[in-house]
């Protein structure tokens, strides 16, 4: 994950990154970014809901397996839990290894 900003190319931390309210646009919350102040936004991966969704079908396996303690159940709990963890490690460093954080938003003038 690349958490520099799209102007200025400076890296932003969440502990660095400004956040104020905007009275003019309903008090709407602004990132900001440290270095320069041009307004940024979080650009979310679609893979990122994976990331969500992969450990909850884990945990429903792992549930599934500890109520009927056939070996075969424990097998697939095994299996989920398994390639979940594979699949999220893949997503981290594959996909969004070089994803960035920030965007600029689009409806900037
Ligand atoms: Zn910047």
């Amino acid at each position: 994950m690349l958490w520099n900003c799209p102007h200025c190319q400076l890296g932003i931390s969440p502990k660095t990154i400004k956040s104020e309210r905007i009275p003019a646009e309903g008090n709407r919350r602004a990132m900001r970014c440290p270095h320069c102040n041009n307004e940024v936004e979080m650009n979310v991966h679609p893979s990122e809901y994976w990331q969500v969704v992969i450990p909850v079908l884990g945990l429903f396996a792992l549930w599934g397996a500890s109520r009927n303690s056939s070996t075969a159940s424990m097998v697939v709990a095994a299996l989920v839990v398994g390639g979940g963890l594979a699949a999220t490690l893949y997503i981290k460093t594959k996909i969004l290894g070089r994803w960035q954080r920030f965007r600029a938003p689009a409806s900037q003038p």
